[in-house]
């Protein structure tokens, strides 16, 4: 089978090694399609902290079942379209024992500190797997964890109905916290980015209004769209420092803001007004197994994927993925990798 090894930053290595049988509850998953994300971007030019070389990227994906090991229970038949959570965790550190895995104290992700899917064949243990509808797309199934960030992010937020919700950042994440918060029944759901490109698609999926914040602030957009009602809660997932504070200065008294997005350097916050306004700041981290469950329902039925997909690339251009986005940066959004022909 082929596979791709980032040896070091901007070398990917294309191989053919042999597959290997599933292991002890594990399952062999035939890979069709990856998702390129932010986070493999920075892999790509050795600017992602907690990820060592050699790496086999890869971590939104869909594949088929091909082959069940030893001692799994319940396995889906073969051929059965899945996806898998690229969480490992420990199970025995405090946040584990209460129940929250994915900010173990031990965390690994596959695709980073342990080997991602981006391989013809892939063993896994079956308890990762999530098992996907039949009449699913390949995109559909890669678009599955990206879905589930945006389900995680929400779940820390209550409930969203009637509510005005401000998304700072319309890349793919931002983008699909604001088409859920619609979902969820909020009242107005306002989306900022200072790329228009991506604007327009969050137009084209639905959402209320769509900003562009180097032509107008947040405070002008807001009390446009919001007038009086104003906004209780924002998702920073642009990870910038300039929209995390705009976020915080704008928001009503009181209201909470979720850091969604990823900063390359701490950013600095005015605390004294997050002390005297109440604000409640969050954190939102990856995703727990039901909220893969949810993604995969919305997916379904609600979320609408095309507008989001930008290219597909052969699985032996993975390199030219990544030049692609570097040049369009922009102008694009997810962009995948067939690894089947
Ligand atoms: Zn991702
Ligand atoms: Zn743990």
């Amino acid at each position: 089978m082929k596979q791709a090894t980032m040896e070091k930053p901007g070398n990917i290595r294309f191989e053919d090694v042999a597959e290997t049988p599933p292991g002890e509850g594990e399952v062999r998953i035939r890979v069709q399609q990856i998702g390129i994300c932010g986070s493999d971007i920075h892999v790509w030019h050795g600017t992602h902290p907690f990820t060592p070389y050699p790496v086999i990227q890869g971590h939104e994906f869909m594949g088929v079942v091909d082959a069940i090991g030893p001692c799994v229970e319940n396995a889906p038949a073969i051929g059965t379209k899945v996806t898998a959570l690229p969480q490992i965790v420990c199970g025995h550190c405090n946040p584990c024992k209460k129940g929250r895995f994915n900010i173990c104290e031990n965390l690994k992700v596959r695709g980073f500190q342990a080997n991602g899917c981006g391989r013809e064949y892939y063993n896994i243990p079956a308890e990762r797997l999530v098992v996907l509808p039949d009449d699913f797309s390949a995109d559909q199934g890669a678009f599955v964890e990206p879905v589930s960030v945006a389900v995680h992010s929400c779940n820390r937020a209550g409930d969203l109905k009637g509510r005005n919700v401000v998304v700072l950042g319309a890349g793919t994440i931002g983008n699909l916290i604001a088409q859920l918060a619609k979902a969820r029944g909020a009242a107005k759901v306002l989306i900022t980015d200072i790329a228009d490109y991506r604007l327009d698609v969050a137009r084209q999926c639905g959402v209320d209004y769509a900003i562009n914040t180097s032509r107008e602030s947040l405070k002008d957009a807001t009390t446009a769209a919001f007038g009086d009602g104003g906004f209780d809660l924002a998702f920073e997932a642009a990870g910038v420092e300039a929209s995390l504070a705009s976020a915080i200065k704008c928001i009503e008294k009181g209201g909470m803001v979720l850091i969604v997005g990823v900063y390359g350097k701490p950013p600095v916050v005015d605390m004294g007004v997050v002390g005297e306004h109440e604000i409640v700041l969050a954190g939102s981290m990856m995703y727990w197994r039901e909220d893969w469950e949810e993604a995969v329902k919305l997916l379904a039925s609600s979320i609408s994927i095309a507008p989001l997909v930008s290219k597909h690339f052969a699985f032996a251009e993975w390199p030219d993925a990544y030049r692609f986005i570097d040049k369009n940066g922009a102008s694009t959004m997810k962009v995948m990798v067939d690894v089947q022909g």
